[in-house]
């Protein structure tokens, strides 16, 4: 068995392994490299191999950096089958569709403003063309065994999202493990990882290979940022990710407000995406740890949004309130519109849940920037920043220890590190090399490793 390290190696992004046993080829995950420019570039670039002799795709979940690939491969002929969790679909059935608008957005700007070489800049791909894709998916359930050729397959969950899953391969005699992102032990929406088998070889994630996360109490440290803003008669803004971030944050809130720890002041979720989400999460619901009724909960309590109209409404209310909206970083969506009007206000806060990539707004203003451009006009931020640690996705190297520990892997087992910046790979490889006796070494892109 051969795998060739397409993506997702030096880089969170882009992950793409190809599998191949005899005349079968597999690729597990199908992501789009995001960030940098030379990166990114790589998108444009075709597959070195025959889109034609590709058996199927298999998924660990539906964030675009392990899906956003395929309505690519299926412009270019690809029509075989794309195995993932059903939950997994379904989310790709809302993720993928919107990145094929985003595409065609980006290339509409860059036609607009003479940014490309070409005359007329294509998009990656469009969002018809996402939505076609998703005909090729075949939903499968954790432990439900599937043969491609004579691989065989078997996903387990592994925290992180809803859907989010390893995949656990054998053919020829060997067992390999792709640990896809792996979540944490103490989310507030999703279950541990599962331990994983023992097996001949591990791809392991290391996205936090070099950081330990805060142990900070989510539950004290947003009560605070909410009961201080409306002592202050302020709107408290929330820019969120609209996969599990979102959610999240309704399920916290409305839970603060039933528990008598947060004063009751409307909250409105302004994301239609992240309104399509939640449904998802609540017809899912024996997949995460939210009870049916926390979901009914957070429906009661939370307006949803959905038209611009509803959207621009909100601007007439001068009492406090909370506003969840995308995006997460604040390359876009709603939350601008919000945030032109709310920034320059001393009494409002911005309150930061997640991680800001480099270059972003959230990141200019996490670092202290005291005006923020938006659609084209500089904002002055007088409101109060504030930022929520330990609702991450992803385990901390310590906690990748504790998983790989409470598997059945033998202390020998070969690791080949994916899914990290160099940095956080190289620290990942270290701390592993002086904590246990894997082999471990870091995955180079466009390798091919024997097992
Ligand atoms: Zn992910």
């Amino acid at each position: 068995m051969n795998i060739v390290f397409l993506g997702g190696t030096e880089t969170v992004t882009g992950s793409k392994f190809l599998l191949e046993s005899g005349d079968t080829k597999v690729l597990i995950d199908c992501g789009l490299f995001q960030g940098y420019k030379w990166l990114r570039k790589r998108n444009w670039q075709s597959l070195p191999l025959d889109i034609k002799q590709l058996d199927a795709v298999v998924l660990t979940h539906a964030h675009l950096d392990h899906s956003g690939y395929i309505p690519r491969l299926y412009q270019q002929g690809y029509r075989g089958p794309v195995y993932t969790h059903r939950a997994s679909r379904d989310l790709c059935g809302i993720l993928l569709p919107d990145s094929g608008h985003i595409q065609e957005e980006d290339a509409r700007f860059y036609e607009r403003h003479k940014l490309s070489k070409h005359e007329k800049p294509e998009p990656l791909y469009d969002r018809q063309t996402a939505e076609r894709c998703l005909e090729l998916f075949e939903p499968v359930d954790f432990g439900e065994v599937f043969n491609v050729g004579n691989i065989r397959f078997r996903l387990q969950p592994s925290g992180h999202i809803l859907g989010a899953a390893s995949i656990i391969v054998e053919a020829e005699g060997k067992r390999v493990g792709f640990s896809g992102d792996v979540g944490r032990s103490e989310d507030v929406l999703m279950y541990p990882p599962q331990p994983l088998p023992e097996l001949d070889l591990l791809l392991l994630e290391c996205t936090y290979g070099d950081r330990r996360h805060p142990e900070a109490d989510v539950w004290e440290q947003l009560a605070a940022v909410v009961t201080d803003t409306v002592n202050r008669g302020g709107v408290l803004m929330v820019p969120s990710f609209a996969v599990g971030r979102a959610q999240a944050m309704q399920y916290l809130l409305a839970k603060l407000m039933d528990d008598g720890r947060i004063p009751r002041v409307p909250v409105f979720l302004d994301s239609p995406m992240a309104i399509d989400v939640s449904a998802i999460y609540h017809r899912h619901a024996d997949q995460h740890r939210l009870t049916d009724q926390d979901c009914a909960r957070m429906t009661q309590v939370v307006k949803y949004t959905h038209s611009v109209e509803e959207s621009k409404a909100l601007a007439d209310i001068n009492y406090p309130h909370i506003i969840i909206a995308g995006s997460g970083m604040m390359t876009g969506g709603r939350i601008l519109h919000h945030m032109k009007r709310l920034m320059p206000n001393h009494r409002n806060t911005l309150l930061l849940t997640g991680y800001q990539a480099g270059g972003t707004r959230g990141a200019h203003l996490q670092s202290g920037a005291e005006s923020v451009k938006i659609h084209g006009a500089y904002i002055p931020c007088k409101a109060q920043i504030a930022a929520l640690d330990g609702l991450s996705g992803h385990a901390d190297y310590r906690e990748l220890h504790d998983w790989l520990q409470a598997s059945a892997l033998a202390p020998k087992t070969p690791i080949q590190l994916i899914h990290g910046e160099p940095d956080a790979a190289d620290a990942m490889r270290l701390y592993l090399q002086e904590h246990s006796r894997y082999e471990v070494e870091v995955a180079e892109y466009r390798s091919i490793l024997k097992v």
